[in-house]
């Protein structure tokens, strides 16, 4: 876990050239709270993201999409993790 506080959303250089466009949380409080929320999710939990690599992975949507329907205004779910879509209604 690693959150930049010198960026809007906490990220690094690594996870700003990682994360594709349409993935990146807004430049805001709730954009940024959302980033917590996934950043938790591996060190509290240990969860996995949505990757390839760990097919059962459920970071984004136990810890970050949780996060984002909560803030206010809430933000939409997050449906892909770099580049690797998945269902969010499961
Ligand atoms: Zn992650």
């Amino acid at each position: 876990m690693y959150l930049n506080p010198k960026d809007g959303r906490f990220y690094d250089d690594y996870t700003y050239r990682k994360t594709p466009f349409g993935e990146r949380p807004p430049e805001t409080d709730q954009g940024r709270a959302s980033v917590i929320g996934h950043e938790f999710g591996h060190a509290l939990l240990g969860a996995h993201d949505e990757s390839p690599q760990f097919p059962l992975g459920r970071n984004v949507r136990d810890n970050e999409n949780a996060v984002r329907a909560q803030v206010f205004p809430p933000l939409p779910p997050r449906r892909a993790y770099g580049g690797n879509q998945f269902p969010i209604d499961e």
